[in-house]
């Protein structure tokens, strides 16, 4: 490959990161929209009520000042589909990625969270050691690149948790685990949004399956019709707990409950929950291997 050809993809996939973190942060997804509209439909209490028509007021003034829905721009974490014949190494992709997210930051410009765990300093425009965190994926037989980009604010990232069922704990056991994680979490994760549930695997894995269980569309369920039903029943069992918007109480705990799952080892049941908030933020692209970017919801 010419190094022009390589320096156009560098090009476009900088610019792919750059608009994906501003996009997510502005626009939010139609499907969440729509959750929160009918939140506010069926909420019966009076403090959920007033909780849910400020954030559709905060969605609706977002949009005509073309200003972000949230002043908590998160950390852009970007998940990414590598075709085995895409043009660009992903070291090289990486690369821009970061570079994008810091253009944006700067340009726009942004808040910028990132600091040296330990120092607390400041580590550079949304971007630092190991920041941006890109999760890969890679796909044989295919040239393109599809990059999703998910910012993660911290009012919700703070509430994420991991234990390690054993398998006696069954599925009693996950259930059990996911109310007391909602109920104790209460108003910090930002409710309404949504809950992922990852299970099985490894500790690790169960967690990357929660994060990737609240990127999906709200509401979408699982293919299987086992985990699916679980979605269904942690959905009604969690908006019967009556935290409610904000953990003002009342009828809306979460828009959704997503669960993703692993085959384990038989002596493991791991399981994880990351909670989504109601700015649940998301954009994607396609980039082509001639460097055609298409824009989409969820590519
Ligand atoms: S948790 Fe979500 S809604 Fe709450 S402050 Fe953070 S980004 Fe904003």
């Amino acid at each position: 490959m010419s190094t022009a050809v390589r320096t156009h993809l560098y090009a476009a996939v900088e610019d792919t990161a750059a608009h994906l973190y501003v996009w997510a942060l502005k626009d939010i997804p139609q499907d969440l929209r729509d959750a929160l509209a009918s939140a506010a439909g069926r909420e019966t209490s009076v403090p959920g009520q007033r909780v849910l028509s400020t954030i559709l007021k905060n969605v609706e003034v977002a949009d005509s000042e073309r200003n972000l829905v949230c002043q908590d721009t998160g950390i852009a974490v970007y998940s990414c589909r590598v075709g085995e014949g895409f043009p660009l190494h992903p070291a090289r992709i990486y690369q821009a990625l970061k570079a994008g997210t810091g253009r944006a930051t700067v340009e726009h410009p942004l808040r910028s969270n990132a600091v040296h765990t330990l120092t607390r300093e400041n580590t550079g425009p949304n971007t630092g050691h190991r920041l941006p965190i890109v999760h890969w994926e890679f796909v044989p037989d295919w040239d393109g690149l599809d990059v999703k980009c998910v910012p993660k604010g911290s009012g919700s990232e703070n509430m994420s948790f991991l234990k390690m069922c054993v398998p006696a704990d069954g599925v009693k056991g996950i259930k059990q685990f996911v109310l007391e994680s909602i109920v104790g979490a209460g108003g910090k994760p930002c409710p309404p949004g949504i809950v992922g549930v990852g299970i099985g695997g490894s500790a690790d894995y169960a967690m990357h399956l929660a994060k990737e269980a609240i990127a999906r569309p709200v509401g979408t369920r699982n293919p299987d019709p086992l985990v699916a039903a679980l979605e269904g029943e942690l959905y009604e069992l969690l908006n019967e707990t009556g935290v409610g918007p904000m953990g003002l109480g009342g009828d809306v705990t979460v828009l959704s409950v997503h669960v993703e799952h692993a085959d384990t080892h038989m002596t493991l049941n791991p399981v994880a929950v990351n909670y989504q908030c109601w700015a649940a933020r998301r954009a994607s692209a396609h980039v082509a291997a001639d460097g055609t970017v298409t824009y989409e919801r969820d590519a």
